[in-house]
């Protein structure tokens, strides 16, 4: 598979040279020359299909010829010790992403591409240094997901006393070849100091730098495969069971189901907590390559750049405003630029509904479904099933809705538990260990010479 920039169709490059320089050289994101249709006998048993077989279709034809087909099974084995339950809460479906080990969707991309980058980079002398800014949530995913690969060494910067404790453990309590640096100043500082050091030419000749930037494509693709699961299951009629609190995995409450959901033969309408867009594009790219799923709904916070421009057709970017949900606090969303190079507004809006909800209503909907169906959302999640109900209101939905749980609700404790009383703590944040992090000034000298 060639890979293209957004700016530029007429060179391409491969799957490895795509993930490791991760922005294209002219300022571009990279995307594949085509989208891949699943083979007819795989398309038609996703329903049936163990989580793993289906992260091997899904990824094989992007990395075919680079990374060998039994690679690539060890690879997404060691990737993913966890799956994606689809679970019935009311009339939904609720695809829980957040039994990874940061408890959030962004593991499904990381883990992939921390592996893939040591498979690419075998035999390499010089070990990958991966240096990374995070205002909280990336940092966190980036560091698990790279912790322990052989040959990759990570350093992360985060604000000192900016992010909130459990983020500061996420980032700061691994250690072995995981570095945290809590800087004296704002995330801004953390991102300056990042890019300094990247044009820093007597650091590029001492080692091999690279980011873990979000938009790699190495990220996204992964994120197509439980797209494809949960769209195969509901297209076959099935759900999985809601985990219990005992389950090596976190419950997030049970559900009560109300009737018996989803019907077989209907193709499901995912609705997307979004933010920079990489999850839903993922979608898109899942939808494409033949996964039965009948559109998308962009729900965001007031950062609703996207909604805008699908009603008016303009695109226009603007400083992002905080949230609750603040991972989605992006008012200049980076796979906009990816979007819109791959499908025309025309296309986006045959299979793209947007929509946005504010502070108050995600509140009063997270309150709500803990109240009637003991099921506890966190504040992203709570945007995508409020802004299902708004657009239940003015349009019919497809029959199922199969709503993204991007993070669970005990990484947002604040906020829920005010809502709904004790939120169950996953096993996974509560092995953090304590944070071990070497302060430094916001100084490029101070920086340099940790590194
Ligand atoms: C990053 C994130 C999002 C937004 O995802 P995008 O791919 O940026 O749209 C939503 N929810 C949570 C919990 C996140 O961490």
């Amino acid at each position: 598979m060639r890979y293209f920039s957004t700016r530029n169709k007429a060179e391409g490059v491969s799957f490895a040279r795509a993930a490791l320089t991760g922005l294209a050289p002219d300022g571009g994101l990279f995307v594949p020359e085509v989208i891949p249709p699943y083979p007819e006998p795989v398309k038609s048993s996703l329903g049936t299909m163990d989580f793993h077989d289906i992260a091997l279709e899904t990824i094989k034809p992007y990395v075919q010829g680079e990374i060998p087909h039994p690679v690539l099974e060890d690879l997404v084995l060691a990737a993913y010790p966890f799956t994606a339950p689809l679970i019935p809460v009311g009339d939904r479906l609720v695809l829980e992403l957040f039994h990874g080990p940061t408890a959030a969707f962004k593991d499904f991309g990381a883990r992939f591409m921390a592996r893939a980058f040591a498979y690419l980079r075998r035999g390499e002398e010089k070990p990958l240094h991966i240096l990374v800014a995070t205002s909280g949530d990336t940092g966190g995913a980036v560091a698990a997901g790279f912790y322990g690969v052989e040959g990759i060494n990570v350093t992360v910067l985060y604000p000192q006393g900016r992010v909130s404790p459990l983020q500061e453990r996420q980032i700061a309590g691994l250690e072995g070849n995981i570095k945290a640096l809590a800087v004296e100043g704002s995330f801004d500082d953390c991102q300056r100091l990042v890019k300094t050091a990247f044009s820093d030419e007597n650091l590029q000749k001492r080692k091999a730098l690279s980011s873990a930037n979000s938009i790699n494509i190495a990220r996204l693709i992964p994120q197509s495969i439980y797209y494809a699961a949960a769209a195969g299951k509901a297209f076959a009629g099935k759900t999985d069971p809601p985990l219990q609190e005992s389950s090596p995995w976190a419950a997030c409450g049970a559900g009560v189901q109300e009737k018996p959901i989803p019907v077989p033969g209907q193709a499901i309408t995912f609705c997307v907590p979004s933010g920079n867009f990489g999850n839903l594009t993922a979608g898109m790219y899942a939808m494409k390559m033949g996964a039965p799923i009948r559109g998308f709904i962009a729900a965001t916070n007031v950062n609703k750049t996207i909604p805008d421009y699908l009603l008016s057709g303009l695109y226009e970017p603007r400083s992002s405003q905080a949230t609750i949900s603040n991972a989605m606090d992006v008012g200049a969303p980076s796979n906009f630029e990816r979007m819109t190079a791959q499908w025309s507004l025309e296309e986006l809006r045959r299979v793209l509904q947007g929509v946005w909800v504010h502070d108050e209503a995600t509140r009063k909907i997270i309150r709500e479904v803990h109240k009637t169906q003991g099921y506890f959302l966190d504040p992203h999640t709570g945007v995508a099933w409020q802004g299902c109900n708004q657009l239940r209101r003015s349009c019919s939905l497809g029959v199922p809705v199969g709503v993204l749980a991007t993070a669970h609700p005990a990484k947002f404790a604040e906020i829920v538990e005010p809502l709904t009383g004790q939120v169950p703590v996953p096993p996974s944040l509560k092995q953090l260990r304590e944070p071990v992090a070497q302060i430094i000034p916001a100084d490029i000298s101070a920086l340099l010479e940790v590194l």
